[in-house]
């Protein structure tokens, strides 16, 4: 059953990942109700309503969840009882047992592996010995990492020498840690995959995305790599989409190996950064699409007019340049709603479009975000 226009949204989390799927469900003709605990935050200022509430407020919740008609997140990382207690009440899209494979890397790697999807090798670490029994198997370099509320490269320290070990297991928390071994990568890709009510699954082309200081620089759509890799990089998502009988979109993060195999990193059962580009290059992005497969609507194929480039906006520096993005023509730009820009803190983004198959090389990218009157 699809939802008729009028209809209510209820979002859980209120940053920009919020907004602009509020924006898109706008757009439909949809009510978004935002559930946050910040106050006139990014995706608050352009919904409907909101709830301004900690995401441990049951009361809160209720109301919220009774205000709505279908409930999905921007944040997943909701305490276990308040998602109980919203599944009880509304349908929550996607759903509880895909949030909770996504939340922990010791339950994401058992899922993909036994789903047939390769991975780093990696193995669970509770003790120093464990850890110690882990480096014997895994070799050394290996990256140890928190299982739970890592993002953007935090709770994680690579591991280098066996002296590495103890102060990094000593540091990490909350335990228990997971080791991986070092993947030695060309090229981190990702593919965002939605999957309807009914099953349809659609998935966009492969991106490759560059990193600056552990956070997403860059996105370049297409990835540029030869067909077979592109192919293994969406046969993967679609698998991944499909096992967990997915009901909204994914982001699936991968490395591309050296030897041309692609690996899974992890998966995020939202919109994602690496999508930010099918906004202006694909005639239904990202967000419209996430808010196509909650409300229960079609799924249009994930088809793109443009090869595009994305740079995030990062803190104040980047900030710095707004007045010169909005005076160099070609350059869409898209704003948080963020008054304070801290170090670190993603602002905003630009893309940049080109004629399809026309995506510059690498000095040509620089080219392309050169800024007017730099
Ligand atoms: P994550 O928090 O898992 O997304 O990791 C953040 C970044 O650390 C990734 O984007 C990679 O650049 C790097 N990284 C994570 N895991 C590994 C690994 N097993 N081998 C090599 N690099 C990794």
């Amino acid at each position: 059953m699809s939802l008729a226009p009028g209809s209510v949204i209820g979002i859980i989390g209120g940053g920009q990942l919020g907004r602009m799927s509020a924006l898109a469900a706008a757009r439909l003709g949809y009510l978004v109700h935002v559930f946050s605990p910040e106050a006139g935050g990014p995706a608050a200022q352009v919904a409907a309503r909101d709830t301004l509430a900690p995401y441990d407020d049951l009361a809160a919740l209720r109301r919220f969840a009774e205000d709505v008609d279908v409930i999905t997140f921007e944040f997943e990382n909701l305490p276990a009882p308040s998602l109980e207690l919203l599944e009880r009440l509304r349908p929550v899209r996607p759903g509880a047992k895909i949030l909770a494979i996504s939340q922990d890397r010791v339950l994401e790697k058992t899922f993909l592996n036994e789903a047939g999807v390769a991975t780093a090798p990696w193995a669970k670490v509770e003790t120093l010995a464990e850890l110690e029994a882990a480096v014997a198997r895994l070799g050394l370099p290996a990256v140890l990492k928190t299982t739970r509320l890592g993002y953007d490269g935090k709770g994680q320290a690579l591991l280098r020498t066996p002296d590495d070990l103890a102060p990094a297991f000593a540091r990490l928390t909350p335990k228990p840690l997971i080791l991986e071994g070092f993947v030695d990568f060309g090229a981190e890709l990702s593919v965002i995959v939605a999957r309807g009510v009914n099953g349809e699954v659609v998935s966009f082309d492969p991106v490759e995305n560059r990193h600056k200081h552990h956070i997403l620089d860059l996105t370049l759509a297409p990835a540029p790599y030869a067909p077979d890799i592109l192919e293994q990089a969406t046969a993967l998502a679609r698998r991944i989409a499909a096992r967990l009988e997915l009901v909204g979109l994914l982001g699936v993060e991968m490395f591309l190996r050296a030897d041309g195999r692609v690996v899974v990193n992890e998966i995020a059962p939202r919109p994602h950064n690496s999508g930010h580009w099918t906004m202006d290059a694909c005639p239904c992005g990202q967000f419209e699409m996430h808010i196509r497969a909650v409300a229960g609507l079609p799924l249009p194929p994930a088809t793109r007019h443009a090869d595009a480039v994305m740079k995030n906006l990062i803190g104040p520096d980047d900030m710095a340049t707004w007045p010169q993005i909005l005076a160099t023509p070609g350059l869409i730009a898209h704003h948080y709603g963020k008054w304070e820009a801290r170090e670190g803190r993603k602002m905003g983004h630009v893309n940049r479009l080109f004629p399809k198959g026309a995506l510059p090389g690498e000095f040509g990218i620089e080219a392309a975000l050169r800024l007017k009157g730099r």
